[in-house]
């Protein structure tokens, strides 16, 4: 017995009406239509073991729930599992490995994810392989049948937007007895529902998109698979990175407005990448939307739209890059992506300044990239705040 009922997934609802209500009935002593943050560490017992479903906040808090049911719901799945960023959602998927296990990762992953594996994972026996997932016969021959476990997919990449082919993983993962495990935190579940195209389980930074009011950090892996679902579940009690009751609440009070925030991201993402392609201070735009994008068929195959991250080289050294970014005012200068407000960023100094110069070239982050996420203000201020960056 657990309220909200864990099976309560609203499946044969619309997107729009899943992100309101799926997993958050209203609360049965008072009806209240909000879910409760349920600010307690632990809950009465009417007799030993008499309890509600819920003995311990670590081990179960009902916001929690309401949370990790709406989150399943959303990518199709059955079980959500909630963590206390994306980062942790992460590192509990690979704490379900052994020493000796492989993986097979996309090359351009979040480099928070690069560093966990490489640094906490890898020294503890689990071995990865770093491959360029749009290339399949190099996935294939990264595999090693029976010891490779999970091809660990992102897709949009950030900051250069590498689109993979999310089906072509799946199949290539069911192949050698491997999972395929995709971060949908870029594209969110209103774009792209990696589940129905064969992946095993999804993984979010929360903290990005579906909060989407920069208030908040956060993550999930969600999954069809009960077994796997359960390892997780116990991951999640024995390791403890578990989300607070406020900050479940600040992401369910974020999913209400997902597909409306995704649809301005999308259109307004979609006219700047036009616009800065026709500027003469541009090198050349990246966004999966646009024809010129190397993978834009794959993305247009798999996503129902192409999401509010656009990425742009300014012609010119990376001096005049920092400038440019300096001087925005209505697209703030920061790190992190998928809020309500533009932000503007160089990931040759800021979030990518830890890759040595000679693998930015490599990969293809040039001096002068410039990363914006597009928020939902008013497509016009957006454009004129970039306007006045060109000509300072
Ligand atoms: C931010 C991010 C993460 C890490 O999530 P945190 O919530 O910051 O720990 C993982 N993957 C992607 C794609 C991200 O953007």
């Amino acid at each position: 017995m657990v309220w909200p009922p864990r099976d309560d997934l609203w499946t044969e609802f619309g997107f729009g009406t899943r992100c309101i209500h799926a997993g958050q009935p209203a609360e049965p002593t008072t009806g209240a239509i909000m879910t409760p943050i349920y600010q307690t560490s632990t809950f009465t017992q009417e007799g030993v073991g008499g309890h509600k479903g819920y003995e311990y906040a670590r081990t179960g808090n009902p916001t929690r729930t309401a949370l990790e049911i709406c989150l399943a719901s959303l990518e199709g799945a059955r079980h959500g599992v909630c963590f206390a960023s994306g980062s942790a959602a992460t590192a509990n998927v690979m704490h379900t490995l052994r020493p000796g296990d492989h993986v097979v990762s996309s090359d351009d992953v979040y480099g928070g994810t690069y560093r966990q594996f490489t640094t906490i994972f890898a020294p503890l026996g689990v071995e990865f392989s770093f491959v360029d997932m749009t290339d399949h016969d190099a996935v294939r021959a990264a595999c090693r049948p029976g010891t490779t476990k999970i091809l660990w997919v992102e897709t949009p990449t950030n900051p250069l937007l590498k689109v993979v082919d999310i089906a072509a993983m799946a199949t290539i993962a069911r192949d050698v007895g491997a999972r395929c495990f995709v971060d949908n935190t870029f594209a969110t579940p209103a774009l792209q529902q990696p589940m129905g195209l064969g992946a095993h389980a999804v993984v979010h930074s929360t903290t990005k998109y579906i909060g989407g009011h920069s208030d908040v950090v956060g993550g999930v892996v969600v999954t069809s698979d009960d077994a796997l679902a359960d390892d997780l579940f116990r991951l999640q009690n024995s390791i403890g990175a578990t989300p607070g009751p406020q900050d479940c609440f600040l992401q369910l009070r974020g999913l209400k407005t997902l597909h409306l925030r995704m649809e301005r991201h999308c259109n307004s993402a979609r006219a700047l990448a036009a616009w800065l392609s026709d500027h003469p201070q541009v090198a050349s735009v990246i966004y999966p939307g646009l024809e010129s994008h190397p993978q834009h068929a794959v993305a247009s195959k798999q996503m129902s739209d192409f999401g509010g991250m656009v990425s742009f080289e300014l012609k010119g050294s990376l001096e005049r890059a920092n400038r440019f970014v300096a001087t925005t005012k209505v697209f703030a200068l920061a790190e992190s992506l998928g809020g309500v407000e533009s932000l503007i960023e160089v990931p040759a100094s800021m979030t990518h300044a830890s890759v040595p110069p000679h693998v930015r070239e490599q990969i293809g982050i040039a001096d002068g990239l410039i990363r914006l996420s597009v928020g939902i203000e008013d497509l016009d201020d957006l454009k004129a705040d970039l306007t006045c960056a060109f000509e300072n």
